[in-house]
């Protein structure tokens, strides 16, 4: 039987590998809505989670400089998807998954 292709709403790769996760948004019943970023992994340490991170500038208008900000946030890490340390990924916004979790890894950006 021929493999069904599988959309979750965003265009992104399907992982090749099944990892029959319920939290998963390929293989389980997670649905990615609201919104999406893209981050680096600074840690993946804890089970099935992932640490992601980017960095933004906003302005000061008193000093009239920038001034350098970040963002960090949990997210599911799908067996399928196992994303480590130092990988961009792509994460989405979905139900809450535990208590700090309600983001989920949907895609690895590979450059
Ligand atoms: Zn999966």
């Amino acid at each position: 039987m021929a493999k069904k292709k599988k959309t979750i709403g965003i265009e992104a790769k399907q992982p090749k590998e099944d990892c029959g996760s319920g939290k998963c948004p390929w293989h389980g019943h997670t649905k990615i809505r609201g919104r999406v970023f893209i981050g680096k992994v600074v840690s993946s340490k804890a089970a099935n989670t992932a640490i992601v991170q980017w960095d933004y500038y906003t302005l000061v208008p008193k000093y009239e400089r920038y001034e350098r900000r970040k963002t960090r946030i949990a997210a599911h890490n799908p067996k399928c998807i196992s994303a480590k340390t130092g990988d961009m990924v792509r994460i989405g916004e979905c139900r809450p998954l535990s208590k700090s979790k309600a983001f989920v890894i949907f895609e690895k950006v590979t450059e």
